[in-house]
């Protein structure tokens, strides 16, 4: 019969939090567990200092683990027998998990975190193996064992765990502020909120639509990538800025060679006033440095003029194919290479400057008064609140 565990143990990056911080840092970590397991209706949670335990009452592991797996903040975890903290119960168990796992070979890992307890770690151990050696056929295999038993001795109680798996590493997001990602139907910028998440910022997503030119399948991609990487915090709300009559206007009164130049120092003019608006500290983009002619760091700095916010780069030194590599890993790729139109292809010019100054920008800017175009789009934004849910109940 299979053996059933009834705990997770999860462990989280303990080097890295101390004081008043370690406590936000778990009160957040389990409210976003909770959240991301908010569709398992036994499951329950109990933090302690340094752990946090999933009570599965009856919920099997495998289904929670590779929902667990996505949930930042976490470094690993593992499910777990929970029994007395009595030797002779621990010896019995650690050799129920043996006898319900695959393979012939083990090493023993006792942490006594209860010092009052009688054993010591080295002789917890050696009762344990020593119960599973004259039970069984297994040998202990000190480097390259096929069961990792880990045992954790606590004053209310003892877990036993036959394996670990990798968490998905960083902080509990939401733990560091919000910011707000502009979120274009490519492959680099959903990767970028994605690695913003993981570092503990929250996002909202802002998304610049240039109808009839852009058509309804590519602004439902951007929300189809919204909604995939909405997973890692439960939801993302997306604000869709109709952008057309703007980007009219630049290409009719700028010089071709800048219209992208300007056409970016707009969409962070805007984005940057929605930030304010939604309490946002900084702005997320999936720029990279020197992949297309518009990314240079002149370009980037003639960008960057119009705001007095943080503008985060996750991707900045990444190659193509590492993004790549990450959209993949995130389920983004498919989506992303659909071959839907986005503002910036339609309007773009045959030779765009790769060295703007920030000195022609508002030369060029000054001829014309853009500033109600950019309140009418301001005033005209769409908020869409994604799902991971949200995207499922679209396809049927
Ligand atoms: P991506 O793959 O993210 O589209 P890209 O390599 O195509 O990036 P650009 O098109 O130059 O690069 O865009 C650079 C960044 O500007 C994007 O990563 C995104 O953050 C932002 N951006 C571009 N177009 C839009 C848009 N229509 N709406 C919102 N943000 C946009
Ligand atoms: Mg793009």
């Amino acid at each position: 019969m299979e053996l059933v565990y009834d705990h997770i143990l999860v462990r989280y990056g303990e080097l890295s939090t101390k004081g008043k911080n370690r406590k936000d840092f778990i009160r957040r970590l389990t409210s976003n567990m909770k959240q991301a397991l908010s569709g398992f209706e036994r499951l329950s949670f109990e933090q302690t200092f340094d752990r946090i335990y999933v009570h599965l009452h009856g919920t099997p592991f495998d289904e929670v683990s590779p929902i667990l797996k996505e949930v930042f903040g976490i470094s690993s975890f593992s499910p777990a027998l929970k029994v007395e903290s009595d030797l002779e119960t621990i010896k019995e168990a650690a050799l129920n998990v043996v006898i319900h796992s695959e393979g012939k070979t083990f090493k023993m890992e006792t942490r006594r975190h209860d010092k009052k307890f009688p054993f010591r770690s080295d002789d917890i151990n050696r009762a344990c193996a020593g119960r599973i050696l004259a039970n069984t056929e297994w040998k202990v295999d000190v480097h390259k064992p096929d069961l990792h038993l880990k045992v954790e001795v606590r004053e209310k109680a003892t877990y036993i765990m036959p394996f670990v798996v990798q968490g998905a590493g960083g902080y509990p997001t939401g733990i560091g502020g919000k910011a707000m990602l502009l979120l274009s139907g490519g492959i680099d910028s959903p990767v970028a909120g994605y690695l913003t998440m993981k570092r503990g910022i929250e996002i909202e997503a802002v998304h610049f639509s240039s109808p009839p030119y852009t058509s309804d399948l590519a602004k439902g991609k951007v929300l189809d990538l919204a909604s995939q990487i909405s997973v890692y915090q439960g939801q993302i709300k997306v604000h869709v800025v109709p952008f057309t009559d703007l980007q009219l206007a630049i290409y009719k009164n700028c010089s071709e060679s800048y219209a992208i130049t300007i056409m970016r120092r707009m969409m962070v003019r805007i984005a940057d006033r929605l930030a304010q608006r939604r309490n946002c500290m900084a702005l997320v983009t999936g720029e990279s440095v020197g992949q297309v002619a518009s990314q240079t760091l002149n370009s980037m700095q003639t960008i960057n003029e119009v705001t007095c916010m943080p503008i985060l780069r996750p991707v900045v030194t990444y190659d193509k194919l590492e993004i790549i590599d990450v959209a993949k890993k995130i389920n983004t790729y498919e989506t992303s290479i659909l071959p839907y139109e986005d503002c910036c292809t339609i309007f773009t010019p045959k030779n765009p400057v790769t060295k703007p100054t920030v000195k022609k920008a508002i030369e060029l800017e000054s001829h014309f008064d853009f500033e109600p175009l950019i309140e009418e789009c301001l005033s005209n934004i769409e908020t869409v609140v994604m799902t991971v849910k949200k995207q499922e109940e679209d396809l049927f």
